[in-house]
């Protein structure tokens, strides 16, 4: 017999269920990748995700074909690609591993639907997640809102007694005249002007990148996890978003190497756990209320007032020009690597909403365009969490103070000097806040502010009073 996997983003050999059930299937398989952006609506994957998948695809294509099973790229729709796939090839059977977007979910279901009505054999498995997002509710049978009680309860279904699936065999019953191909190059995924040098200098896409960051990790800063996460200067988180967000890695593979660190990491590796439970808890959100990407999950937020459009400076944002310093590294890390330091994602998308009163969902489609983790699970419950207005959310009223967070988070300076390089003669104590800095300071630092390096766009104090006046507005809404 054949059988057809249909990888998606769960770009490995590893602990890949559907792969396994192939094999046990017996006979031989057909491995196909097939382009279809359009089906995933308006979060098709931006353009530093687009360079990740390019690379991907091309690590997942060249591991295959050393086994003996090559990849066959179509591009789409869909449900045509792989009625085609199954005429040219005679297979009996299609399988995959789940994903959880909503646009996703509904296409998938009528793909099964279809090729079983055409007498298919059709199955699909659960690569991404410890728990399915459907296994875990509250006493009354309903989704969780808040993190806590969610991940106890996860925890407690066994979350973390996952354990990895086998790895592929190192051959791979492969068909002898595999159906034609189009190639990674064809589907036009990399950038046309060379934006990317930085990305590439930074990652290492594919499986064996995954599995070497996760060993780095173990080794380097798994220990010192919940002192070292909180300090943007350092590498001091596993840097694996990426990796799961494309599958190259799967929770319960990250989940064995942290239990076995256990004994030696204890304090870390709980607070490290219970991050891969953020992950979890974002696509059990996303799940049950799939509106929320583009809608607050609290609706008394559709009538926060906001500010007139002209008067963001959205671009200055985007492009780390706003005069705030630890804010300014976090963007232009972004736009060099495609990936920011969690805190000062929180920093970042706090000015954004709160003290210039954008709305979220531009800062949202901003990191979605950048960052090479964008996942509309995870970026979706950041934006809402740190704008107050998703579940369990900052409180609105916590707005971050970027000079005072720089001073705390970045006490040396060193993620600051290191992406915002005009200050970096400045000593500590004005880093954070150059435009209180004495002349005399500035001059010896070799800064011109207005010249070198912008004043900020906002008052940090007036701009807290304005955001807590207009959520004042809503706040008394049932
Ligand atoms: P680690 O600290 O090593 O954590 C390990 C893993 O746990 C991560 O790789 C990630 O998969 C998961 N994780 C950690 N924190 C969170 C969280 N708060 N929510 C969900 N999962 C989490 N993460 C994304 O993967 N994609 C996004 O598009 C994304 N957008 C965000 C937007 C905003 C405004 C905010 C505040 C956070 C966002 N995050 C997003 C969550 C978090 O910032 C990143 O997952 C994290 O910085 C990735 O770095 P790491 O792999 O070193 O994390």
């Amino acid at each position: 017999s054949i059988t057809l996997i249909w990888f998606r983003r769960d770009l490995r050999l590893e602990d890949n269920p559907a792969l396994i059930h192939a094999l046990e299937a017996g006979g031989r398989i057909l491995p196909v990748y097939i382009h279809a952006p359009e089906e995933e609506g308006e979060w098709a994957p931006g353009a530093a995700a687009r360079w990740w998948l390019h690379h991907s695809l091309q690590a997942l294509g060249g591991e295959l074909a050393r086994r003996g099973a090559p990849l066959v790229i179509r591009r789409g729709p869909s449900r045509t690609a792989l009625e085609a796939l199954v005429r040219e090839s005679g297979a009996q059977r299609v399988v995959w591993n789940r994903l959880y977007d909503p646009a996703v979910i509904r296409r998938d279901r009528e793909i099964k639907a279809a090729l079983r009505e055409q007498g298919l054999e059709v199955k699909s498995f659960n690569a991404a997640l410890l728990m399915e997002p459907w296994a875990v509710s509250n006493r009354s049978g309903q989704p969780y809102r808040v993190f806590t009680p969610f991940w106890k309860a996860s925890r407690a279904l066994g979350a973390e007694r996952q354990s990895p699936g086998p790895s592929a065999p190192a051959h791979l019953p492969g068909l002898s005249g595999a159906p034609a191909t189009e190639s990674v190059e064809a589907l036009d995924l990399l950038p046309h002007i060379p934006w990317d040098t930085g990305l590439a200098a930074t990652w290492q896409p594919g499986e064996a990148g995954a599995r070497q960051a996760l060993a780095r990790f173990a080794e380097k800063a798994l220990e010192d996890y919940d002192r070292g996460r909180d300090r943007p200067g350092r590498t001091g988180t596993s840097r694996l978003s990426p990796h799961l967000h494309f599958g190259e890695i799967g929770p319960r593979q990250v989940m064995a190497v942290c239990t076995r660190a256990r004994e030696r990491a204890a304090g870390g590796v709980d607070r490290f756990l219970s991050e891969l439970g953020w992950r979890e808890f974002a696509h059990h959100l996303l799940f049950h209320f799939p509106q929320t990407p583009t809608r607050p999950l609290d609706r008394r937020f559709e009538d926060l007032p906001l500010a007139d459009p002209r008067e963001v400076p959205f671009e200055a944002w985007c492009h780390g020009r706003t005069g705030l310093p630890i804010v300014d590294a976090g963007m232009r890390e972004l736009w060099h690597t495609g990936w920011m330091h969690n805190r000062v994602r929180m920093i970042t998308a706090s000015l954004l909403t709160k003290n210039l009163r954008a709305p979220w969902l531009e800062g949202a489609r901003w990191f979605w365009d950048t960052l090479v983790d964008a996942d509309l699970a995870a970026n979706t419950l950041g934006w809402q969490w740190t704008a107050g207005c998703g579940a369990d959310a900052a409180p609105y009223f916590r707005i971050f103070n970027p000079v005072l967070q720089g001073e705390r988070f970045d006490a040396a300076g060193d993620y600051v000097r290191r992406w915002v390089p005009e200050l970096a003669q400045l000593p500590d104590r004005h880093l954070h806040r150059p435009w209180e800095a004495p002349a005399a300071v500035l001059r010896a630092a070799g800064v011109d502010l207005d010249r070198d390096y912008p004043r900020p766009v906002v008052d940090l104090a007036e701009s807290r009073r304005a955001a807590l006046a207009a959520f004042e507005h809503i706040k008394a809404r049932p």
